[in-house]
């Protein structure tokens, strides 16, 4: 009887020896954890299921239980509330605002890669930095001032959910996506392209927008995308004159663009004597001409437009606003290309074999 007591009694000794044993060794390993995550401990060391105060480095506080070593364990954050993740962790506060620096850090890099003016200084909804930007197609929006691109990850309920969710590697302007996807619009843009049509205003995405052009001539004139989208003169002018004319003049010119405030070098064709065009670009400021060559053979004014605008793309000019926009720094290089491209005979003319240009300047 006595026996069999003390048999009891050994193994409930045993029992409990093992649990504290046990528990012991658990909170030695939630010690050692802790300090490498980075956390000192504020308050002391219970149970293995008590919380324990613990702040990292810059203060930020969170309460954790030792049992959370082990898997299924979780931490609270005094800011953001229990953890969505169920283990011992670093700092989530400092690591979001680390994120977050590196974000605001790369903006200068993530606006330059998507060609932004920045115009201003703003604040998001929630206080955070944000940037008034220009689009190169002249919409104006306001984005955060962080890379979008830096720590993201597609959410893996994406297609369940049937999420729209903004993906930062496209392009910010929702404008410029909204023109893109409107097919109307799409091929207004690629008809005033054909047509050597300088489209004046920026386009808002509406199908109903009538939008001021000038046409290859130098016409001002207004048409509706509704009517622009497929019609085979855009301009009013040179409709009724029933003659679509031909892009027989190259020019450069040069200026401080009054859209963009930035000192620029315009390229592009022209047709006829080309001065009204030209004029027209004189009213925003490029009124500088550095090279007006008239009276090209047919599809030379065009090619070399292409040619010139894909060597600036390679030598890693970025346009101010347009396609034919650079900042006046390219000047040189624009115009030493085209004067070497057009006296380099890379056209047929039928009567260059003198070896000089039959073109007047
Ligand atoms: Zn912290
Ligand atoms: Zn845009
Ligand atoms: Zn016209």
């Amino acid at each position: 009887m006595s026996t069999a007591h003390d048999e009891d009694h050994e193994h409930g000794v045993r029992t409990r020896l093992l649990m504290l044993r046990a528990e012991q060794s658990v909170i030695a390993a939630f010690r050692v954890r802790v300090y490498e995550l980075g956390w000192s401990l504020r308050g002391p060391v219970g149970g293995v299921n008590d919380p324990v105060k613990m702040a990292c480095g810059e203060g930020h506080t969170a309460n954790a239980k030792p049992i959370s070593v082990l898997a299924g364990g979780f931490i609270l954050d005094s800011q953001v509330g229990p953890l969505p993740q169920a283990e011992l962790e670093a700092c989530f506060t400092c690591r979001r605002k680390r994120e977050e620096a590196e974000g605001i850090a790369a903006f200068p890099k993530y606006a330059s890669d998507f060609d932004l003016w920045v115009l201003g200084d703003e604040k998001t909804q929630y206080g955070g930095p944000a940037k008034t930007v220009r689009c190169l197609a002249g919409h104006v929006f306001t984005v955060p001032a962080v890379d979008p691109r830096l720590h993201w990850k597609p959410s893996p309920h994406r297609d369940l959910l049937d999420l729209k969710e903004q993906n930062p590697h496209e392009h910010p302007c929702s404008t410029c996506k909204l023109i893109r996807d409107v097919p109307k619009i799409a091929s207004f843009k690629a008809n005033a392209d054909a047509q050597g049509t300088m489209i004046l205003e920026p386009l808002t995405g509406r199908v109903s927008q009538r939008v001021a052009i000038c046409c290859i001539v130098g016409h001002l004139s207004q048409i509706g995308i509704n009517q622009g989208h497929d019609a085979e003169v855009m301009c009013r002018p040179c409709r009724t004159g029933r003659t679509a004319p031909p892009h027989d003049v190259f020019y450069v010119v040069s200026g401080t663009d009054a859209v963009t405030g930035v000192p620029t070098v315009k390229l592009g064709i022209s047709s006829g004597a080309g001065h009204k065009r030209l004029e027209q670009h004189a009213t925003v400021g490029l009124s500088q001409r550095h090279l007006v060559r008239t009276g090209l053979p047919h599809g030379v004014a065009r090619t070399l437009e292409a040619v010139l605008l894909t060597h600036l793309a390679k030598e890693g000019w970025k346009r101010t606003r347009g396609d034919e926009y650079f900042p006046a720094e390219a000047l040189p290089t624009v115009v030493a290309f085209a004067e070497n491209w057009l006296g380099a005979d890379q056209f047929e003319t039928g009567a260059a074999s003198e070896g000089t240009s039959p073109l007047g300047p």
